[in-house]
């Protein structure tokens, strides 16, 4: 699903140039459930931004779905988005004048499906996360555990291939953060390649497979073997 080699970011203001990501290789098959961890600043989001065609990168290849995602228009990157990727952020991005239905519709609305369909299916997905009752509520009437539900509703709507996922329990308590990783990982189970950025081990620990980046490199890997994450050591090409 996912073929990165060699991968090169790097962020340049006046002055200086910071070189973020130093030659990633990683591959990801359909249907794995993946967590990135690190500490701060070692690049995460700038990997999962990368993943989601939502920031480009200077050197090396990335495949999504055997397409290369490189040098593409904002429109072809658009078009590549929304058919492959739900995006799920700490911060919920919810639109605050606009109800959770409404909220959950939206990308229909760019597809310009009718209302009356969009709302139909967007009550679908909230009902799945068990948010029927709260179709109405504006997201400052939510908790932070239903924003988030309504948040990964609206990136479930457009049938993506793969939800990549920033700190998503990151603004959340622990027992919430375990009621979103409930969600996710159910999600995982009915097939979609689920990527998760966390520095929390409870949340990496549901994944099956731990990517341990370092300074913008993979330092290595684990991955769960009988319900036990075991180390494995990172593969050069
Ligand atoms: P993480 O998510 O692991 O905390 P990031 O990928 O957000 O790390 O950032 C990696 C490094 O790149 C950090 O030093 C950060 O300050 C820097 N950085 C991130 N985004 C930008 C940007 N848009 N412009 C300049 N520097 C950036
Ligand atoms: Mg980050």
């Amino acid at each position: 699903m996912i073929h990165i080699r060699q991968l090169h970011k790097s962020y340049h203001t006046e002055s200086l140039s910071l070189h973020v990501l130093k030659g990633i290789n990683l591959d990801i098959e359909a249907g794995e459930y993946v967590s990135v961890t690190g500490a701060s600043g070692s690049g995460k989001s700038t990997l999962l931004n990368i993943l989601g065609i939502l920031d480009s990168y200077d050197q090396g290849d990335y495949h999504l779905n055997g397409s290369l995602i490189k040098n593409l228009s904002e429109k072809e990157a658009a078009v590549y988005r929304n058919e492959m990727i739900g995006f799920v952020f700490q911060s919920f991005n919810l639109i605050n004048f606009k109800n959770a239905l409404e909220n959950v519709a939206l990308p229909l609305y760019y597809k310009k499906v009718s209302r009356k369909k969009r709302n139909i299916i967007a009550m679908e997905h909230l009902d799945k996360m068990g948010l029927r009752d709260w179709s109405k509520h504006l997201p400052s009437e939510l908790s932070g555990g239903q924003k988030q539900r309504v948040a990964i509703a609206r990136a479930m709507i457009a049938n993506p291939k793969v939800i990549l996922a920033d700190e998503p329990t990151g603004a959340l308590d622990s027992t919430t953060t375990l009621e979103v990783m409930d969600v996710l990982t159910n999600l995982n189970r009915e097939g979609i390649t689920t990527i998760i950025v966390t520095h929390e081990q409870s949340v990496s620990d549901a994944t099956n497979r731990i990517i341990h980046l370092k300074d913008g490199m993979i330092e290595y890997e684990t991955r769960k073997n009988n319900g036990v994450h075991a180390t494995i050591q990172p593969v050069n090409f």
